[in-house]
């Protein structure tokens, strides 16, 4: 961002109590402008142990380096239904409301928000569309740890595994740092879901 959208002002970094912040400030308008994360969205999507990792065709330039890069079930920005890109990158046929919200994470040197869903399917059938490369199911033995898409997030690969192995599954926050990421089971609260009219 380096002009302000609403004078065409010149923008400069906010600067609040001597420390840089996240955001912008125009001198002319005197108003700070955000630039608001964007929301990424994947899908885990299981068969008995194995998940559904999907391939992105490589650029010709990254083709030489690797054949290509992998990404648990699908990705997406937010406004495209999970479920349907499912059903575009992989072939997989899913109704939304078999998504289970599975974690939730900031990614915030990046600007970055993203919510993974899960699922599970009773057979393995699933086919690459346009945008892909390749799709298949992997135990975590077969999964190409070393053509991830973003190694950054391989933690949430492993604790998807291992839920799977303890059939056991929690909600899980994830803070990723420059440093560090970490993964925080949410509690499981005793509320009950609630439909009001609208
Ligand atoms: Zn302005």
């Amino acid at each position: 961002m380096n002009y302000c959208p609403d004078c065409g002002g010149p923008l400069l970094r906010h600067v609040v109590g001597g420390e840089l912040r996240n955001h912008w400030f125009c001198l002319r308008c005197q108003a700070e402008h955000h630039v608001y994360p964007r929301v990424v969205v994947t899908a885990f999507v299981a068969c008995g142990k194995r998940l559904l990792m999907g391939a992105t065709r490589a650029r010709p330039a990254a083709r030489q380096v690797g054949y290509s890069r992998w990404f648990p079930g699908t990705r997406g920005d937010a406004g495209r239904g999970t479920a349907r890109e499912l059903y575009e990158e992989a072939g997989v046929r899913l109704p939304p409301a078999r998504l289970q919200l599975y974690m939730t994470g900031s990614i915030t040197f990046i600007n970055q928000v993203y919510m993974g869903f899960r699922a599970t399917v009773e057979d393995e059938a699933c086919l690459p569309g346009v945008e892909s490369m390749d799709c298949r199911f992997f135990a975590r033995d077969e999964c190409p740890w070393e053509a991830l898409a973003y190694p950054q997030v391989n933690d949430s690969i492993r604790q998807a595994y291992d839920d799977l192995d303890s059939g056991d599954f929690a909600v899980w926050q994830a803070q990723m740092t420059q440093s560090h990421y970490e993964l925080r089971p949410v509690s499981q609260g005793r509320a009950e879901s609630k439909k009001t009219p609208r």
